[in-house]
């Protein structure tokens, strides 16, 4: 679903990402762990050209996408579909009901129709435990909630794959489990997930594989139960040390 060969990101003169080699089957779950500042949001955002990388390939599901040559608007808008987005602090539009913040990308963005669109967010809405709240402004959901929001949001544009940024290094402690679950719902059903985050929880219970990200590398990759349990590096190593 998912091949990355030689992934390249520079800003100015700080290379972030030197050099990202990935294969992804369909319905696995990657997540990729490594201390702060070790490039795992841009190697997420690249992977949906919110960043441009500054050379390699990214293939995902079947659409290729050469950073080595120059790429138009049309080639980008083509390739961001084929995955969405959850960001670590939601970004849902305010002004906008729960119901409407997931219409906006299937109506006003890929012209779908409303009726149709409407029925099938009202059941994404239900699939994330929200389907009370349809018509509540984003002030008025807890955090957790409005994560949820955010999940069937990006669900709407029924990408290939599921990128997921920290999605719940914004929330109260007491309100993780609910967004986890979701995303362990998403797993089970054979959702291509690609998530970056601290809790290794999910990670041990989700993952078909866990990486480790340091300066820009994927220094160590292999199932939960070897990195966790038996890492072979040692800078994956101090970091397990750091926070376990
Ligand atoms: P992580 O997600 O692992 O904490 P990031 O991908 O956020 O790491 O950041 C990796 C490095 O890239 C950091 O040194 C950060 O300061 C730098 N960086 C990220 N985004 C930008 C940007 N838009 N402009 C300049 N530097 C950036």
């Amino acid at each position: 679903m998912i091949s990355i060969k030689n992934l390249h990101k520079s800003f100015g003169e700080l290379e972030v990402l030197k050099g990202i080699d990935l294969d992804v089957e369909k319905g696995q779950t990657i997540v990729v762990i490594g201390p702060s500042g070790s490039g795992k949001t841009t190697f997420l955002r690249c992977l949906n050209i919110l960043e441009k990388p500054s050379d390699g390939t990214v293939e995902i599901g079947g659409l290729v996408a050469d950073f080595s040559k120059p790429m138009s608007k049309k080639q980008i808008m083509a390739f961001r579909k084929q995955s969405a987005m959850v960001f670590q602090h939601y970004n849902l539009f305010p002004h906008m009901t729960a119901l409407d913040n997931i219409l906006e990308g299937p109506v006003t963005v890929q012209k779908k129709d409303k009726a149709q669109a409407k029925e099938k967010a009202l059941a994404l809405l239900d699939k994330v435990g929200l389907s009370d709240k349809a018509d509540s402004y984003p002030h008025q959901l807890s955090g957790g909630q409005q994560q949820r929001v955010g999940i069937a949001r990006a669900l709407a544009l029924e990408p290939k794959v599921m990128l997921f940024d920290e999605p719940t290094s914004a929330l109260d402690p007491e309100l993780v489990g609910e967004v986890l679950q979701v995303m362990k719902d998403l797993t089970q059903e054979g959702m291509t997930m690609v998530v970056v985050t601290h809790e290794m929880r999910f990670a041990k219970g989700a993952a078909d594989e866990v990486l480790f990200m340091d300066s820009g590398r994927i220094v160590e990759r292999g199932t939960p139960d070897d990195v966790f349990n038996r890492p072979q590096e040692e800078r994956t190593k101090r970091f397990l040390n750091l926070i376990q």
